[in-house]
């Protein structure tokens, strides 16, 4: 009886296979960071086939070094970075060109002729127009490159977003699909009605003809290998999946590059007045689930920044320490340095630091800037608590930056909430981990229930004078460099 389930993670910087065992437990992970290319001033793309050989061969070797075949295998799932956008040949397969990555921004232009019809767009697809997504990114692959073009007036053109193009690739070009998460985030999908829209598509000229058939999360979309690929869920949806956020009310934070926070909001697309994406959670075992979603485009890129733009420090680690050394609490950074996501959907508004004094030096900034990420994490949280009229009371999180001690406390002082952070951080592996071996009928949701334990909780223990201090502090900042809009 084969018995182990394997997650195919394809993220933003790298190609991750990991392999479960019977009980739920990673036992194996194989990785390979791939190149960003960056061609111009807010552009970023990847090489499509470099992905799919990374990603195949961190496939291959998690297997092998696992010590088991591929007859061991029950089932495999996918996760993907999601709204990046490709193309390519219905015939050869072969790429029109880069993938143009979620962070690309070139259509910038583009996506603000069209907020005119922001109310019929959010009314479908619980989305905002905005570069972000996969739509206006096909459109420039339609107006710019001319084996788009040319495959297009054959109708040989395929567009699709990361999943789709491994699935392709992964079932030799004989599957083209994607799933209800991944389309639900292109612009092009109606999430009430469950399908390809027509007005959206005429909004943004693409032909059905050219995108892939959209499937529930855990239908078994192809085989690999002999094993069946039975799941597909974009990386923060399954990370909403493997946090076992199964109930409406119930959310996880992924502290990344940028930080994820969704909440499930059971059956019913849930439209937010406040500045939040509504989005598919998944569709399994025939049910939809809604989502709904506050991105920060900005969380552990702040570290980044002070590893590598401000050389403060070495390794991300150590910042936690840093921050505990920090005597002051005075000092605020905010880093908008890609503008502000949700709720305040800002493109405009640059990053800055205030509230500096001759004392200030490098354990202030960088405290300043963790608590960035949890201040930030505040700001959607409340979005969603004045959407949904309930209070959360439990914050699962995830992602690199979790790991940061200082972080979690401040977040569980600033929200007020118990945080908790699991042994297994990997969650998003775990989503489509989880979904596959249930589909493929390896394990019951109960079962799976049992597989994860807690690391550490983190429970609210600042003062309250004080914590109304640092939210006043906070929302002074932000108001500040929102009003400073220099020629
Ligand atoms: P992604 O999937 O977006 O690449 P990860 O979940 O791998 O991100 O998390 C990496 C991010 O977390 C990096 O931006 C890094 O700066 C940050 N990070 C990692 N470890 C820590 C830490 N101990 N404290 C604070 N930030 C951290």
């Amino acid at each position: 009886m084969p018995k182990y389930i394997v997650a195919i993670d394809q993220g933003t910087t790298s190609s991750r296979a990991l392999v479960f065992d019977q009980k739920g437990a990673m036992i194996q992970m194989e990785q390979q960071e791939f190149k960003q290319h960056f061609p111009h001033d807010g552009w970023v793309e990847h090489d499509p086939l470099e992905i799919i050989e990374s990603q195949k061969k961190v496939l291959l070797n998690a297997v092998d070094n696992a010590g088991i075949t591929w007859n061991d295998v029950a089932a495999l799932g996918v996760t993907n970075q999601r709204e990046t956008a490709l193309g390519w040949n219905k015939i050869t397969g072969e790429p029109c060109g880069n993938a143009l990555v979620w962070q690309d921004q070139r259509t910038k232009k583009y996506c603000k002729e069209l907020s005119i019809h922001q109310e019929m767009v959010g009314a479908k697809t619980g989305l905002v127009i905005d570069t972000y997504f996969s739509a206006s990114k096909f459109r420039w692959l339609l107006d710019n490159s001319e084996k788009a073009k040319e495959w297009a007036a054959k109708d040989e053109l395929c567009l699709g977003t990361v999943d789709a193009w491994l699935l392709w690739n992964l079932s030799d070009g004989k599957v083209f699909a994607t799933d209800v998460t991944n389309a639900s985030r292109t612009l092009l999908f109606n999430i009430h009605t469950l399908d390809w829209d027509d007005e959206l598509l005429d909004l943004f000229g693409i032909s059905r003809s050219m995108l892939p058939e959209v499937h529930a999360s855990d239908h078994c979309f192809a085989h690999f290998m002999g094993a069946p690929i039975h799941s597909v869920m974009g990386d923060q949806q399954s990370a909403l999946y493997g946090q076992l956020c199964w109930e409406k009310g119930q959310s996880k934070n992924t502290y990344g590059t940028g930080c994820f926070m969704l909440m499930n909001t059971g059956k019913e697309a849930h439209k937010s007045e406040h500045g939040l994406l509504t989005t598919i959670a998944w569709k399994s075992k025939n049910e939809v689930y809604y989502a709904l979603e506050g991105s920060v485009f900005v969380a552990g890129a702040a570290i980044q920044w002070l590893r590598d733009g401000l050389e403060l420090i070495g390794n991300a680690s150590e910042t936690e320490e840093l921050a505990m050394s920090a005597t002051s609490d005075d000092v605020y950074v905010v880093p908008a340095f890609a503008g502000l996501g949700a709720p305040w959907w800002d493109m405009e508004t640059k990053g800055a630091v205030l509230g500096l004094t001759r004392n200030s030096d490098k354990a202030e900034l960088v405290k300043a800037t963790l608590e960035s990420l949890a201040f930030q994490t505040n700001d959607v949280l409340d979005a969603m608590n004045k959407d949904c009229g309930e209070e959360l009371t439990v914050l699962k999180v995830d992602g690199g930056a979790c790991a940061n001690n200082y972080l979690m406390q401040f977040q569980a002082d600033i929200l007020n909430v118990n945080v908790e952070r699991p042994k297994q951080i990997e969650s998003t592996a775990c989503g489509v981990a989880y979904m596959a071996g249930i589909a493929c009928d390896l394990w019951t949701s109960s079962d799976v229930q049992t597989f994860k334990g807690n690391d550490r909780y983190f429970i609210p223990s600042m003062d309250q004078e004080m914590r109304r201090k640092k939210l006043e502090g906070w929302k002074m900042a932000v108001n500040c460099i929102r009003g400073w809009k220099p020629a």
